[in-house]
């Protein structure tokens, strides 16, 4: 399926979010930060593309939520990441409107716009870093676990100063299919002491990814029990992945 293993973001990006529970897409929602309440002590941050947000995400995000008693997940979109650059991508706006609606009645779950809206380059390591700030600002001790595949963890060399990132941090590691767990030998091998922050977290397995769903979308086919019902209608109300499906066959 070609699915990205790179760091999330990288492009150009900033701060911005629609706060705790919020909703409606745009930066308008409360608090101009990060979206977290200074009574958010544990938060989990699920960074990636989201093009589109689907079911594989929001199953990780809630059962990492469960299983270390997160007070927040945080969803954090990413800009156009250099790995995507000269490959079609749909625009920023759209992608985190899609995590909006996905989202939707969750009150755990929230999205930060941080990754898009600021100008310049910006990595993992530099959002884990405003956000540790910001709790020090708030006087929050905070504990950060960014969630993250096996597959993702794989390339986690190859990311922007992966050490500060494991500084920053803890990472809750949940399976991909098809990408095992390293094992512990191997994690001290590639992490060092650093090994010892690296937390599995055992989430139902699900195949689901991103190109396949818009491999199907732009294929004319169903995406239905893919994504929630209100990021299909989205999609198909925009003509995501597809210009031409005629927008009266939309689900309503
Ligand atoms: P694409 O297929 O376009 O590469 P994707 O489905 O991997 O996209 P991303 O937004 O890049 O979606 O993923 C964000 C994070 O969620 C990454 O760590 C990714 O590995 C993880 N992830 C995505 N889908 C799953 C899944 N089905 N199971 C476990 N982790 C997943």
């Amino acid at each position: 399926m070609g699915r990205a293993v790179s760091e999330p973001g990288g492009g150009r990006r900033a701060a911005g979010a629609s706060g705790p529970g919020g909703r409606g897409p745009g930066p308008s929602g409360p608090g101009a930060g990060t979206a977290l309440a200074s009574t958010d002590r544990r938060v989990g941050i699920l960074g990636g593309t989201f093009d589109p947000v689907h079911y594989g995400h929001l199953v990780i995000a809630e059962e990492v939520r469960e299983a270390l008693s997160l007070d927040r997940v945080l969803f954090v979109p990413a800009a156009v990441p250099p790995h995507r650059i000269g490959v079609s991508i749909t625009p920023a706006e759209h992608r985190a409107a899609l995590v909006e609606l996905a989202i939707a009645g969750n009150p755990r779950f929230a999205v930060s716009r941080m990754e898009l809206e600021r100008d310049g380059p910006s990595y993992t390591a530099d959002t884990l870093q405003i956000l540790a700030n910001e709790a020090a600002r708030q006087g929050v001790a905070r504990d950060l676990f960014f969630i993250l595949s096996t597959e993702a963890l794989a390339g986690l060399q190859g990311w922007h100063d992966p050490d500060r990132i494991l500084s920053l941090c803890r990472l809750a590691v949940v399976p991909r299919p098809g990408t095992p767990l390293p094992s512990e030998a191997e994690l001290a091998t590639r992490f060092g002491d650093r090994a010892g922050r690296i937390v599995e977290v055992e989430t139902v397995p699900l195949a689901h990814s991103a190109s396949a769903v818009r491999a199907r979308a732009g294929a004319g086919l169903s995406i239905r029990y893919l994504v929630p019902p209100a990021v299909e209608a989205y999609i198909c109300d925009h003509r995501l992945y597809r210009s031409d499906n005629p927008s009266e066959d939309c689900p309503k």
